[in-house]
């Protein structure tokens, strides 16, 4: 029985694969900076390919680039269950977002291997594409095209900041197949286990080394354009001007207001992102570009801070006599986490005797994807300082050890087998 299972876990060892991979990085060390299908990128995915070869993983890549590694089951007919993260980074993160739940997993495989397990079902790790927005504007590039959330239409309608068409950038990179056969069918996976780091600090500050999801927040994306008149900041009279920035900042301050006093616990609101048009200090602002991201687990309070800042925006900018262009960009639905999955998760830490809390995700991860296609859950492991997206970013080596143990003893339950 999967309960009885004795586990060896290298912490070491994928210590060292980690340190290995964030050397595939565009940014000086400790900054990692790893954008799809770069050069770097690229090499990154090699190296990952090669790990999970040498755990006897049979490998099938799809047309978007997500990698699956398959570990047959004793009945290949059944759905696999599934486990994965990602491996991009944002520029000038850290080197634990997405890799832990990545080459953990393989860990998590090898570890299964070693103890003689073979699983009833089949498990399949993935590595997602792009679950960072970074390069063609959209998150869970990889998992949203797996759960038909991405169209192969709305694929080829993605263009780079330098306008290259995704198309072209992922042909270059060697995926020549169809976009139509990204898109798995309902079915096709038994459960999907993601481990991740926490990147925020409640594991922390409770003193817990293990986190169960529940539920994953909702994210949605509103862009904002202001548009005025530019002009000379020494020639263009008070009363005459446009200036599309004090209409930014008075957006910016009221999206603040507007989460602060939600009455949902987990409502959140920030503008992370201003550009400043022409952008000198002796010019006017003639256009200001917003986005604005907003996030509850509440669905109806999360569209409610949507509707207010669209609101807000326009209002704002018809007091100004400004042009503007409010778009909300996307506005995925929050995901509630699979029953059984999160009770294979729990059963497999009380076995092992390890305490844990369940809790909601605020960030999002392409298990909220993933929830279209099958039960979800996640496994979170302590951030220090709650640090995350920057070069500091830490979990200690014990901590990923304990995630991928539990990863391993639920991947055990949920595909079932012998020892
Ligand atoms: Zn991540």
């Amino acid at each position: 029985m999967p309960n009885n299972l004795s586990l060896t876990i290298d912490a070491a060892r994928l210590q060292a694969e980690i340190d290995t991979l964030a050397t595939y990085s565009d940014a000086p060390a400790p900054a990692v900076t790893r954008i799809l299908f770069t050069p770097t990128e690229l090499e990154a995915r090699d190296y990952v390919r090669g790990l999970m070869r040498e755990a006897a993983l049979s490998l099938r890549e799809d047309a978007v680039g997500n990698i699956f590694g398959r570990w047959e089951g004793a009945d290949d007919t059944l759905p696999a269950v599934a486990t994965g993260s990602h491996i991009d980074a944002i520029p000038f993160s850290g080197k634990y977002d997405g890799v832990v739940g990545v080459l953990g997993a393989i860990e998590a495989v090898r570890a299964l291997r070693q103890a003689g397990f073979t699983p009833q079902r089949p498990i399949e790790l993935i590595m997602f594409t792009a679950e960072e927005p970074t390069r063609f504007k959209v998150g869970c590039l990889g998992s949203r095209a797996l759960a038909g959330k991405l169209s192969p239409v709305k694929l080829l309608d993605l263009t780079d900041g330098d306008g290259n068409p995704f198309d072209a950038v992922r042909r270059q990179a060697g995926y020549i197949d169809s976009l139509d056969d990204v898109e798995l069918p309902g079915g096709h996976y038994d459960s999907f286990v993601e481990l991740h780091i926490e990147q925020g600090p409640r594991l922390e500050a409770a003193k817990l080394p293990l986190g169960v999801v529940t539920a994953i927040a909702a994210p949605a994306t509103v862009r904002v354009q202001f548009e005025g008149s530019g002009g000379h900041a020494g020639t263009v009279l008070m009363p005459d001007r446009r200036d599309a920035l004090p209409a930014a900042a008075e957006l910016i301050l009221s999206v603040e207001k507007i989460a602060q006093s939600s009455t949902s616990p987990d409502a959140v609101a920030t503008v992370g992102l201003c550009h400043i048009y022409p952008g000198a200090v002796n010019s006017i602002a003639s256009r200001v570009y917003i986005e604005v991201d907003i996030r509850d687990i509440d669905l109806t309070s999360r569209n409610r801070m949507v509707d207010t800042v669209v609101q807000v925006a326009k209002t704002i900018a018809e007091r100004r006599k400004l042009e503007y262009e409010v778009v909300v960009l996307n506005a995925d639905d929050p995901c509630t986490c699979g029953r059984e999955v999160i009770g294979a998760v729990v059963e497999s830490i009380e076995a092992l005797g390890y305490p844990y809390q369940t809790m909601v995700s605020r960030a999002y991860h392409d298990t909220l994807f993933m929830a279209d296609l099958c039960p979800t859950t996640m496994i979170f492991v302590p951030s220090q300082n709650g640090y995350s997206h920057r070069p500091d970013e830490y979990t200690a080596p014990e901590d990923i050890a304990r995630g991928v143990e539990v990863l391993a003893h639920t991947l055990a339950r949920l595909a079932g087998g012998t020892e």
